[in-house]
């Protein structure tokens, strides 16, 4: 019944709709601290209804199918950001065992024992001793984090509050808030290249997600394009083949990136980019601007009827926003 929906909401060819799904990383267990990441046990009960209800494509063959007008019926592809190691470690032999390929779009800086700025903070809170904890941060001051409960109800405000705040004064704040917890970073949280070239061989793809992962808004354009340029270049160098998909950090369009970046992904001749922006894709949709959507219900049903809604929201939520 819901398979032979999806199919009329998502034909194949000409009238064909691409369903992207975008993941950030597969948990060993549950994280109380983490709780919108799947664990190993989730991921595998979503990608099995995915691969029962989907015709899963690697990204780049979809993305030249929606433009052909060749898409089968129930087109859908599988994405990941950020290049976090556990899909290696966690997420490759599930995807195996449904015979499912997926895209990895790695910011390169954090290859090879780096962290992104979120992890570490959610780390410092994590090991924070408590119960007290003065985060120096201005509308949030000194709070309780004496329990786990109570580190999680700091982090979503404290994470979306830094993630604000200028370069410099962010990395302040990070680094003071990791050295008054007392925690020893995590060192292989993220891809080497070891593992970046297996995922290859394993036929997953490889794309582009910058160097530092920056909101390219906040960026000099000259400074964007190299993030862009050099985040690419140094995944071909370790894969040995051309990259030719990217993914906006952050992703919204008009926020985190706009009409100055997809030029400039456009001429560094990128087949297709990504945004966050919820939705489904047709054959007129902008390939430098394709749009992904990953329910978050845990009941099949639920899961299967948002796709399936997910498959009628055309246009992007957010209207681009100008040069200025
Ligand atoms: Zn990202």
């Amino acid at each position: 019944m819901l398979k032979s929906m999806l199919s009329l909401a998502s034909p194949q060819g000409h009238h064909g709709r691409l369903s992207v799904l975008i993941f950030h990383r597969v948990l060993a267990a549950p994280d109380p601290l983490l709780p919108d990441e799947p664990d190993v046990v989730r991921f595998d009960v979503l990608m099995r209804w995915v691969s029962r209800w989907f015709n899963v494509l690697p990204l780049d063959q979809a993305v030249a199918a929606l433009r052909a007008g060749t898409l089968p019926p129930r087109a859908a592809s599988i994405t990941f950001d950020d290049g976090y190691a556990n899909g290696y470690q966690l997420a490759l032999p599930i995807l195996q065992r449904y015979q499912l390929s997926a895209t990895f779009f790695v910011a390169t800086a954090n290859l090879d024992g780096g962290l992104m700025w979120n992890d570490r903070l959610i780390e410092a809170v994590r090991h924070a001793p408590g119960p007290w904890l003065d985060t120096g941060v201005e509308g949030i001051g000194t709070v309780r984090v004496g329990s786990l409960e109570e580190k999680r109800a700091l982090l979503a405000p404290l994470l979306q509050t830094v993630a604000l705040l200028p370069l410099p004064e962010r990395s302040e704040i990070v680094t003071r808030l990791v050295a008054v917890s007392g925690v020893v970073l995590p060192q292989e949280m993220m891809f080497n290249a070891t593992q970046v070239r297996a995922m290859r061989a394993a036929d997953m793809l490889i794309g582009a997600h910058t160097v530092n992962h920056p909101c390219l808004r906040a960026c000099a354009d000259d400074e964007a394009e190299f993030e862009i340029r050099e985040g690419r270049a140094r995944l071909e160098a370790i894969i040995d083949e051309p990259v030719k998909l990217f993914a906006y950090p952050y992703g919204k369009p008009g926020k985190d990136y706009d009409s100055r970046h997809v030029a400039m992904v456009k001429k560094l001749g990128f087949e297709a980019a990504f945004s966050t922006c919820w939705g489904s894709n047709s054959a007129s949709a902008d390939a430098c601007q394709l749009m992904r959507f990953t329910p978050w219900d845990r009941n099949r049903w639920r899961f299967g009827l948002r796709m399936l809604g997910n498959l009628f929201q055309t246009e992007p939520r957010v209207t681009i926003g100008g040069a200025s």
